[in-house]
């Protein structure tokens, strides 16, 4: 067992049930797992085998070192597809690895071309198409270019235009009419590559956002990210289990200290709380460098905050530090260091969630459960019964500090 007094547990039950669930949403589109970021905090390999148990066809990650991270790991029985890359990448290990590659540009496609001559193999490649997103995409005036010459390498065997996508600026606000004229660019763009003459097997839109909440955008694939890991994308529009998704991470910790004060007492740096009153004040050791968000010290008042102790909910007093936050647990307080604290978890039994922090900290649960800290060591167990492993009590299955990173 690790000794470090905090731990992310991330249910891969969880996870392997939501993407259930979000392909239940896109009964007629392929589901692809976005797996990006350590997947998202919870663990790439894990959490992408959990996915393609759950009935994911496809993985999607940004960087190319994470697809290829993916294959050495021994994932095979999906396809993978990668995004984000700067002049340079290893785009022939990529294609040597049977990974799909994204092109956003006129340099990625001669790189691409280059890569899959030097592979002796056809890259398979999505052209990427910039819709009103203004970030990573070919716009209007590059888009004929780039596909006349991805389909004269088609001619040549070299590669093969599979799929056209793109990705909305205003999904999670649904409603929003970027999001219909994003998607009438997309229409004509998918259009004009049909017309050139591509043969595309996939035309992809759709986030967690718009899997959940615009049926009409699915096209042959969605790309659901944070969903996948039990987080609401519309949290305005209802929470997890409106859409039957559950929090896949618990981050918790152990007391480090308990002890009494008296009224008066200035808590943490630049004294920002005040003991109201005497009082019990609990240490919790973990601070901003394992991801609790400094933007939360002192927000959420003294009760009802964002950490769970005792069945209490508390909230940070004064500031959160690197290695710690202090916790006013109240006069008579009966918690003894050594005692479970969590700071976020499924949120079922009326704990807090990832989300509760972002509120608090004024951001998105995203980045909440994207930046736990590497000193943080991640568990993983399995409270899927029916994945044919059934068991009375969560079993740690894995166990590594800083796992799959
Ligand atoms: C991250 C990402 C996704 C997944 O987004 P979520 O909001 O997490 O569902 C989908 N497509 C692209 C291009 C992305 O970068």
């Amino acid at each position: 067992m690790n000794d470090f007094p905090a731990r992310v547990v991330v249910d891969l039950g969880a996870v392997r049930q939501n993407v259930r669930s979000l392909a239940a949403h896109a009964p007629t589109a392929q589901v692809m797992t976005v797996v990006k970021a350590d997947a998202y905090g919870h663990g790439l390999v894990p959490c992408a085998l959990a996915a393609l148990e759950g009935g994911a066809t496809w993985l999607g990650t940004a960087q190319v070192s994470e697809a290829l991270h993916l294959r050495r790991a021994g994932v095979t029985g999906a396809r993978v597809l990668t995004w984000l890359y700067a002049p340079g990448a290893p785009l022939r290990e990529a294609v040597e690895a049977d990974v799909d590659v994204s092109v956003a540009a006129p340099w990625a496609l001669d790189e691409l071309v280059a890569a899959a001559r030097a592979a002796g193999r056809p890259a398979r490649v999505h052209l990427k198409v910039d819709t009103g997103l203004s970030r990573n995409g070919l716009v209007p005036a590059q888009l004929d270019g780039v596909l006349a010459a991805a389909l004269a390498a088609q001619a040549e065997g070299v590669l093969e235009v599979v799929g056209v996508w793109s990705h909305l600026a205003y999904a999670d606000d649904p409603g929003h009419p970027s999001v219909r004229a994003q998607a009438a660019v997309f229409t004509d763009a998918v259009a004009a590559v049909e017309r050139a003459g591509a043969r595309l097997e996939v035309r992809h839109l759709a986030n967690s956002a718009a899997t959940l909440t615009a049926p009409d955008l699915h096209w042959d694939l969605v790309r659901p990210g944070i969903a996948a890991y039990g987080i609401s994308p519309v949290p305005q529009v209802g929470g997890p289990e409106r859409f039957g998704l559950v929090p896949a991470m618990t981050f918790e910790a152990r007391l480090a200290t308990v002890k009494p004060v008296p009224a008066g007492a200035g808590v943490s740096y630049g004294h920002e709380y005040t003991t109201p009153a005497d009082t019990v004040l609990g240490v919790v050791p973990v601070g901003y460098a394992d991801g609790v968000p400094r933007h939360a010290s002192g927000r959420s008042g003294a009760l009802g905050g964002p950490l769970q102790v005792g069945g209490r909910r508390l909230g940070v007093a004064g500031r959160v530090c690197m290695d710690q936050v202090v916790v006013d647990l109240g006069a008579g307080a009966r918690e003894v260091a050594g005692d479970r604290v969590v700071l976020w978890g499924p949120g079922t039994d009326g704990g807090p969630t990832a989300q509760d922090w972002a509120d608090v900290a004024g951001t998105i649960a995203y980045e909440l459960v994207t930046r736990v800290g590497a000193r943080v060591p991640r568990e993983y167990v399995d409270t899927d019964a029916a994945h044919g492993r059934a068991r009375d009590v969560p079993s740690v299955v894995a166990a590594s500090v800083g796992g799959g990173r």
